[in-house]
């Protein structure tokens, strides 16, 4: 496959002092600050517990890719390989579930997306990891799998493995996901109250083979395969909601069914579910689900929300948590594993004006201020958005369905109405979140805070060389 060599990517400014992080987790938020790291010029070991990456995910299927999302790889000189795996969105549809009558309609714009950084697209969760872990290892990370880390030196220094074998780091990254030993070791050295709330819902998640679709004429509808792009699909029910899209060209379509939470299934558990069990829970709805429900199978889990943690540095100032372990997102979210691309570029683009050590701590902290409060927002707009599709029969659900009605009856896209309606706020809320460059604000924290420190420390050749660049040192190995 083309387009994941080093040499794909862009030049970017090396470190003035380079040191050896090890990354303890292989999803996307630790892969992705592998690849992010090791472009600046640090070592990078990357500790992976499964045995290898090659066994397609029971839990995450598709991933919709934001534009926010698709910017990073546009930075890092990627984005030929994401075209090669995944679908550019062209439209989503929504629909009422019970009988598919229309309820709204958005075209992108695909200028207006280009222009706030990249486009929507879809593609598969394991095809994106694959892409993130040649990546890495191009640019020289060392990737071990097998290597589950039973805890971390008070120090934060040393990641001990379940054998016991003591990797030693200059920084640890901790991205062991929503309940991993990462979080685990962070909220308790904050005494942060870690219980989530159940929202009330479970998510299948499933997929389809598109061959399937195509074999059924009333499924091809969905492909819409008389488009370039690929359509999203909505379908709004009370306390349920269906989404599908097309992952790839000629490969997997996802299909995702929110329903009430029967209270089987522990958070920690995730259920397998053969296409009976998720065709049981549509029988109720329009053809088209059913019969994509009847054709699907997948996992079931339950969505809980759990909060954005206070502290996401360790006590020592070498251990820092991203992705999941500190800002987690419930399963199915569009903003999750790209909050964890975000984290890559930033943290990446901070230690990439490393100049001595004794910044180190003072960059983690600035991770924490930069991202904390991204997370957090981004998060309450996911949560949001599930309560906004999934809204239970009542005066609102019929307002929300009337108001995006009359919006597809005069002929305008969903998310473009009137200024001043809701619809409208959302949409200059969207721009904000797709238009929001990770590395801009590193840069700018860097800008007004970094380069002050150094000079206020009375190191004006340390603050020239961190404005203009220098000749990159390794830090001796230990
Ligand atoms: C059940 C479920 C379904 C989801 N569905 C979707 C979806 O459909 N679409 C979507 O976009 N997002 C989905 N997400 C969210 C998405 O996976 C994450 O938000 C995003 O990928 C960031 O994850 P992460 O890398 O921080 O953590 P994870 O993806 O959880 O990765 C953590 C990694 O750390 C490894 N690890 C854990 N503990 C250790 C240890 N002690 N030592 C070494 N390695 C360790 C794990 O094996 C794993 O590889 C889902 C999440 C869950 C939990």
């Amino acid at each position: 496959m083309s387009g994941t060599s080093a040499s794909a990517h862009p030049p970017e400014r090396k470190a003035f002092l380079q040191i050896h992080f090890v990354v303890v987790g292989g999803g996307i938020a630790g892969l992705s600050a592998a690849v992010a790291l090791c472009r600046v010029g640090h070592r990078v070991t990357l500790l992976e517990r499964d045995e290898d990456f090659d066994q397609k995910p029971t839990t995450v299927r598709g991933i919709r890719m934001p534009p926010n999302m698709t910017k990073i790889f546009n930075h890092w000189g990627m984005r030929p390989v994401i075209d090669e795996i995944g679908t550019v969105s062209g439209q989503v549809i929504m629909s009422r579930i019970e009988d598919s009558r229309t309820l709204g309609k958005h075209v992108w714009n695909h200028e207006m997306l280009e222009e706030a950084g990249g486009e929507f697209i879809f593609l598969n969760y394991h095809e994106l990891r694959q892409v993130l872990l040649r990546a890495a290892k191009d640019l020289g990370a060392d990737i071990r799998t097998g290597s589950d880390v039973a805890s971390i030196t008070d120090d934060g220094r040393y990641a001990v493995l379940k054998n016991g074998e003591r990797v030693h780091a200059d920084v640890i990254v901790g991205a062991t996901g929503r309940l991993g030993l990462i979080r685990d070791l962070l909220a308790s050295d904050q005494e942060f109250d870690d219980s989530g709330k159940p929202r009330g819902l479970m998510l299948f998640d499933a997929v389809v083979p598109a061959s399937k679709l195509r074999a059924d004429p009333e499924l091809a509808t969905l492909l819409q395969e008389e488009f370039p792009q690929s359509t999203q699909w909505v379908w709004f029910g009370d306390n349920h909601c269906a989404l599908s899209c097309h992952l790839s060209r000629d490969d997997d379509f996802a299909f995702y069914l929110y329903v009430p939470d029967d209270g089987k299934t522990p958070e920690a558990r995730i259920r397998t579910a053969p296409s009976e069990v998720i065709s049981a829970h549509a029988v109720n709805f329009e053809p088209r689900v059913q019969r994509l429900a009847a054709a699907s199978s997948g996992t079931c889990v339950k969505l809980v929300t759990r909060d954005v943690l206070e502290t996401w540095v360790h006590s020592s100032e070498r251990l820092l948590g991203i992705g999941d372990a500190v800002h987690p997102f419930v399963p199915g979210s569009i903003q999750g594993p790209c909050m964890s691309l975000e984290d890559a570029s930033v943290l990446a683009k901070l230690f990439s004006h490393l100049l001595e050590e004794a910044q180190i701590p003072s960059f983690l902290y600035a991770f924490e201020e930069i991202r904390r409060e991204r997370t957090i927002k981004i998060n309450n707009v996911d949560n949001q958005n599930v309560d906004f599709m999934t809204m239970p029969a009542s005066e609102m659900a019929t307002m929300r369905d009337n108001a995006m009605a009359a919006t597809f009856k005069a002929g305008r896209n969903a998310l473009d109405a009137d200024e001043g309606d809701d619809a409208s706020s959302q949409w200059t809320e969207n721009r904000e979140i797709f238009g929001y460059d990770a590395e801009d604000a590193a840069n700018e924290w860097w800008q007004t805070w970094g380069l002050l420190r150094l000079r206020a420390k009375g190191a004006p050749q340390l603050a020239e060389l961190g404005g203009i660049g220098g000749v990159a040192v390794a830090r001796a190995e230990h």
